[in-house]
């Protein structure tokens, strides 16, 4: 990360001398996030540690940078805030929103399902954070309960914009994401558009209800098939309403699936939907 972008030149930059470092929040694959609070104002974040020889291994220079500069440029109260980066000769740092009730997927290891209010205020908040994505030309691509982490009031932060896309065209052609969310446009090696993230969210709405994701098998291919063929079984304790609304996002023809706009207005949706926009924290240093 030699080059900051056009943006950071207005921001103070910052060196690790400038934080007081707490405990750690959690392990990733290139380096450990810290809770972290800026010396002079206080200001908590969750700042995020990188070794630049780990991702130089891994040839993912140019995948973080554009990270970097995506989220960086969102600001949704449903959008995890990359509030600033700096960088010494070994280490990238990035400096998040902390998110002090974790992780999503932790959440539903706990109880292995959500209820109806819970998953459908999670619906509510996606539909609107990738609406917000979407107006910018942002694609997700990844929308899975591990890349969710949760606000102070439960709400969805959706993170780790690491498969994202920021295309003027917003048709693309990469396989990416994780497989059992994967849409079959994705994996039939389509173009695709922005309608990948609603395959996702009719995954994840399935997966928070039921328990499991809705196409999960013992093998890939057997994954893979039951994707593209579209093969979900309901079971019977799933709320009808939630089965409406998750049928019509896992539709095989991307036009086909609900927009978002019709996703915020949906009947189970609106009935047990709790959402609360939380205000914005600025960070000051
Ligand atoms: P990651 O490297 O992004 O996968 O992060 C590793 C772990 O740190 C995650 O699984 C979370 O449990 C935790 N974590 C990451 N970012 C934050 C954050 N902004 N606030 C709270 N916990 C976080």
């Amino acid at each position: 990360m030699s080059s900051p972008s056009p943006t950071s030149s207005f921001r103070r930059l910052l060196t690790i001398d400038d934080f007081e470092i707490g405990r750690p929040l959690g392990k990733g694959k290139f380096g450990n996030v810290y809770l972290a609070r800026l010396k002079k104002s206080h200001f908590i974040v969750a700042l995020k540690v990188l070794f630049k020889s780990q991702i130089e291994k891994e040839g993912l220079e140019h995948q973080l940078r554009r990270e970097v500069e995506i989220q960086a440029h969102l600001q949704h109260p449903n959008i995890l805030r990359l509030y600033n980066y700096f960088h010494d000769a070994r280490r990238i740092y990035l400096v998040l929103e902390y998110a002090p009730r974790g992780e999503l997927y932790k959440e539903l290891q706990r109880n292995s399902t959500l209820d109806e209010q819970c998953t459908a205020t999670i619906m509510e908040e996606l539909a609107d954070a990738l609406t917000y994505c979407h107006s910018k030309k942002v694609i997700h691509r990844d929308i899975k309960p591990e890349n969710l982490l949760l606000g102070l009031r439960g709400e969805v932060k959706i993170a780790d914009f690491g498969w994202s896309v920021h295309t003027l065209s917003l048709r693309r052609r990469t396989m990416c994401g994780t497989l059992d969310y994967l849409p079959p446009e994705m994996i039939e090696g389509k173009t695709y558009d922005e309608k990948v993230d609603l395959w996702c969210i009719g995954v994840l709405c399935y997966e928070l209800l039921v328990g499991n994701p809705p196409f999960e098998s013992s093998s890939h291919n057997e994954t893979y098939r039951r994707i593209v063929k579209v093969d979900v079984r309901y079971p019977l304790s799933l709320p009808v309403g939630a089965q409406d609304l998750i049928s019509k996002l896992l539709r095989y023809h991307p036009s086909e699936r609900l927009t978002l706009a019709q996703i915020q207005k949906h009947p189970w949706v609106k009935t047990h939907s709790r959402r609360v926009i939380p205000p914005c924290g600025q960070m000051t240093s």
